[in-house]
């Protein structure tokens, strides 16, 4: 029977630094802020980003929510996201995903000052990912990364297996597994993979990325590996308060009885994708408080010697 890898406590631990790194910035008069951008009223935004902007109050932090409407013109959600990127007070932009359609998710994400792009989600912060630079991590697959190893699931020359290669998920992760101090060997898999089984069988960690609930059977997982379930989905269920149920991407029972290691969804990944938001959020506050100090330094230096 699979080990339970509870993401809520992990995320705890992070939130906890989170909340001390902000106690310090307000202690230099500097209370970090994000701002949240949503477009429209899909009901699983709202909810994702309500969470988020309990757990940056929780850490101590500022967030302010920008709500625009479904039928917003592209260049007005531009003029926001300027107007935020000149904002001194705002240290981190999120502009909450999927965008209605008609605006071009590129454009917009491409606008975010990569200063502030607290998702990674910005082809600088992608460009420093890939090459190993300074710059935003995207929450998901970094919380994934950060759950195997607080787990102390050996990554170095592991098999792992993604299933799923989309830009937020799938990709950035199949990156950040391949670094040289995670050092496992990737396989990513998409619906163009004839057998995906072949490799999953293999894997001694399996990621399911992919939003499709059900996907990974236990006869697709290798006796004892870990099995990390990004997948949220949202299945009707009239029984229940609020008319549907969560469920991973992973048939959780049987995989639970084959596997090593399981997350539950939910209180598996989403936990920690929320909680390194608040990371990325509170290094943004501390870079630009930094930066400030050092261009007043800098200032004093020269009224000095001059
Ligand atoms: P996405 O953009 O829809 O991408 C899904 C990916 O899965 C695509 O690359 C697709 O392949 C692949 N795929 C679909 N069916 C497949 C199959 N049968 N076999 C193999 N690959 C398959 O989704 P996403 O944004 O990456 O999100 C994936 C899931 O994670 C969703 O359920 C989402 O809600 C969840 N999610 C959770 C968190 C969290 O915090 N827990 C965060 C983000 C996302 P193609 O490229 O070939 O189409």
């Amino acid at each position: 029977m699979a080990k339970i890898i509870d993401g809520k406590a992990v995320a705890v631990k992070i939130r906890e630094e989170a909340r001390t790194r902000t106690a310090a910035l307000q202690a230099r008069g500097v209370r970090p802020c994000l701002a949240v951008v949503l477009a429209g009223e899909d009901p699983a935004s709202l909810s994702y980003v309500a969470a988020k902007e309990k757990a940056l109050a929780g850490a101590g932090m500022a967030s302010r929510e920008f709500r625009l409407p479904a039928g917003v013109a592209e260049a007005e959600l531009l003029g926001v996201i300027n107007a935020l990127n000149a904002d001194e007070t705002v240290h981190g932009i999120l502009v909450q995903l999927p965008l209605p359609s008609g605006i071009r998710e590129k454009t917009v994400i491409s606008a975010v000052d990569p200063a502030k792009d607290v998702d990674g989600f910005h082809p600088v912060s992608v460009g420093n990912m890939v090459l190993g630079g300074k710059g935003f991590l995207p929450c998901t697959p970094h919380g994934v990364l950060v759950l195997l190893r607080e787990e102390g699931i050996p990554t170095d020359g592991a098999r792992v297996v993604i299933l799923g290669r989309s830009n937020i998920v799938g990709k950035p992760l199949a990156c950040l597994l391949s670094r040289r101090e995670v050092n496992a060997t990737v396989t990513l898999c998409h619906t163009g993979t004839r057998n995906p089984g072949l490799y999953t069988r293999e894997a001694d960690i399996l990621i399911a990325a992919a939003g499709r609930p059900g996907l990974v059977s236990a006869g697709m997982v290798k006796e004892g590996a870990a099995v990390i379930d990004v997948g949220v989905n949202r299945l009707a269920d009239p029984g229940s308060k609020k008319g549907y149920r969560l469920s991973g991407d992973v048939d959780y029972g049987p995989v639970a009885e084959k596997a090593g290691w399981i997350t539950p969804v939910p209180g598996g990944v989403g936990p920690m994708t929320v909680a390194m938001l608040l990371l990325n959020v509170v290094q943004a506050a501390e870079d630009a408080a930094n930066a400030a100090d050092a261009g007043a330094g800098a200032r004093a230096a020269a009224v000095r010697y001059d």
